[in-house]
């Protein structure tokens, strides 16, 4: 990936700075002292080991950044490794949709793709090193029973009175075990480290339990499979991880991971936990997702209003704006919710720049220009993008008659509102100063069109010789070149800021916005977007950025996402807080 066009903080000499000088998080600082060290011979190595049981959401995004970012920082590499360890809940889609996901962010594994299934063999034979070695030892207590004895954070647990078995007898039952002479969970492997030890990961922790499921890519072949804390720590040591970089919550299990790569003396690469991301307006476990897919409140795992890095993509969100945004957020070790319009805010810097305008009326309203030649059309010159004028210029065709924006009319103007009213004139963008002559109502009173005169002198938008003003510009669309199209309005998901942990005891499914879609239908876009590409970005002038859905829309069946509106709220909230 192209380094420099990631904001992240790099290591700089002093291992203090970044090499644009902003400040490094701790994991790049534990990187950095590293390097300085010597300790790894210079290595960096990193992996992203999604389990494939769901698509990635935003949340991953950000440990994908944080990954991929300090390996290329620092000339190392970072490994994709599909932590396929268990056979229930996985699929070969969701692994597909991740490669998707990771390349699309615009990161690259190379040659290093690797499944911890691929290690299976391996894990066994550890499991057999720990058995000879008295570290580990086959129990016959259920699963629940290995549940009940394993004490509370007050009160230690109790020692399974297979504890002591030989390592022979051991070996002898593991073999069993996987050879599938046992029922499902009728037996464990467990590592024997400390029933009475104050971390409950440490009491003599599952490390093998025997399932009979298909796996998605050893099918039937095991009848016994590792646990994640046993798979993961070996799989690290196995590809040569040099930091391994998870989320906090397995802080907790790291006396393990480390426990396993010392008995197995094989090389051992340093967990390092980092605080998750949340966002507000959000849920982010997968399973919570999973849910809102099964039961049908989202249209899929790529609905644009999910958090999930394919929802993001059909709404039209880009690579650029989505690193932009795991930069600034910034790696720590204290959990904290992150406001949303962050992420909308690192959205419109980055579309501001690279979305050519263009001018959409979803609410049409005709109006009749009735000085103007029946007929005649003429090609208006529009700037494509003021924020990048080598984007150039492009014609829009203007005619007698116009859609413009119902809320750009009113019969009767409220104080303070200088767009179209009787009597009143305006710009239209690239175009003429028009006045509001007439109105024309359909039987029930509403106004369905108006009948306006338009001023020769000011044309391309220009102010008149006599130096008249008008108050307003608004965008319009040539009735007779004008293309339909439908176009997706969205809202946040949930209408609580924090939907997965609400005070008022409702679950997350509880707190789904109603308002979250709003489909609008008979919207008259500009031309120039007959062949719009889906995830192309536009601004359509004064309403938003929009892009083609990639599923619903074709050429003469046109359907626009908005991906978000112009209004930065987070630059307003930036703005208060700095002139505090
Ligand atoms: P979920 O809780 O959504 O089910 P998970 O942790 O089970 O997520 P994995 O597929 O195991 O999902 O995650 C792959 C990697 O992404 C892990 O290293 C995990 O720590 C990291 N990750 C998951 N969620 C977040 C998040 N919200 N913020 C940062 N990193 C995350
Ligand atoms: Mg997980």
């Amino acid at each position: 990936m192209d380094c420099d066009s990631n904001k992240e903080s790099r290591p700089g000499p002093d291992g203090e700075t970044g090499s644009e000088g902003n400040p490094m998080d701790f994991v790049r600082k534990i990187v950095a002292v590293d390097n300085a060290s010597g300790k790894w011979g210079g290595r960096v190595v990193t992996r992203f080991p999604p389990e494939p049981n769901g698509c990635l959401h935003i949340g991953h995004a950000k440990s994908v950044c944080l990954n991929f970012g300090i390996a290329a920082e620092n000339g190392g590499r970072c490994h994709l490794r599909f932590d396929d360890t268990n056979p229930n809940k996985e699929e070969i889609e969701y692994a597909e949709s991740i490669k998707e996901d990771v390349r699309w962010l615009g990161w690259d594994w190379g040659e290093h793709l690797y499944y911890a299934s691929d290690y299976f063999e391996k894990l066994c034979e550890c499991a057999a090193q720990l058995i000879r070695k008295g570290k580990a030892y086959v129990c016959d207590l259920s699963v629940e029973e290995v549940r009940e004895t394993r004490g509370t954070l007050t009160e230690p647990g109790h020692e399974s009175p297979w504890r002591n078995r030989g390592v022979e007898e051991n070996l002898d039952l593991f073999a069993r075990m996987r050879a599938g002479e046992f029922e499902a969970g009728s037996r464990t492997l467990r590592a024997r480290i400390d029933m009475a030890s104050p971390n409950l990961n440490m009491r003599d922790p599952v490390l093998y339990r025997i399932l009979k499921a298909e796996h998605h890519r050893t099918g039937g072949a095991w009848r016994i499979y590792p646990m994640y804390d046993y798979a993961h720590p070996i799989s690290d040591s196995i590809e040569g991880v040099t930091h391994s970089i998870c989320t906090l919550e397995f802080e907790d299990h790291r006396p393990l991971y480390d426990w396993c790569l010392e008995e197995l003396g094989i090389h051992h690469s340093q967990q390092i936990e980092f605080a998750r991301l949340n966002l507000t307006y959000t849920v982010m476990s997968k399973r919570k997702l999973l849910e809102l897919v099964r039961e049908g409140r989202v249209t899929g795992w790529d609905d644009p209003r999910m958090p999930t890095i394919c929802g993001f993509r059909r709404r039209g969100y880009t690579p650029a704006a989505i690193r932009d945004f795991c930069a600034r957020i910034g790696v720590a070790k204290n959990n904290s919710i992150v406001d949303f319009c962050m992420l909308e805010h690192c959205l419109r810097e980055d579309l501001n720049k690279r979305a050519p305008r263009v001018m959409g009326v979803l609410r049409p309203l005709k109006v009749v220009i009735t000085n103007y030649p029946g007929g005649q059309t003429e090609e208006m010159d529009a700037v494509n993008n003021p924020e990048d004028l080598s984007a150039g210029t492009r014609k829009a065709p203007f005619s007698r008659e116009i859609y413009i924006e119902q809320d750009d009319f009113r019969e009767t103007p409220p104080p303070k509102y200088h767009r179209l009213a009787p009597g009143r004139e305006v710009r239209l963008r690239y175009a003429y100063f028009i006045k509001c002559e007439d109105i024309v109502k359909d039987a029930a009173g509403n106004v369905v069109e108006l009948r306006c005169t338009y001023d020769p002198a000011t044309r391309g938008g220009d102010s008149p010789p006599d130096g008249r003003k008008v108050k307003a510009t608004i965008h319009w669309v040539s009735v007779a070149h004008a293309v339909d199209a439908e176009v997706r309005l969205y809202e946040h998901l949930f209408s609580k800021e924090n939907p997965g942990d609400d005070p008022e005891g409702g679950g997350f499914m509880d707190n789904i916005n109603p308002h979250s879609l709003e489909v609008l239908r008979g919207c008259k876009i500009e031309p120039s977007l007959a062949n719009a590409t889906p995830g192309t970005p536009y601004q359509f002038e004064r309403l938003g950025y929009f892009c083609a859905d990639s599923t619903d829309s074709r050429p003469g069946a046109l359907v626009f996402n908005r991906t978000a509106t112009l209004r930065d709220t987070w630059a307003k909230i930036e703005k208060s807080q700095g002139a505090k």
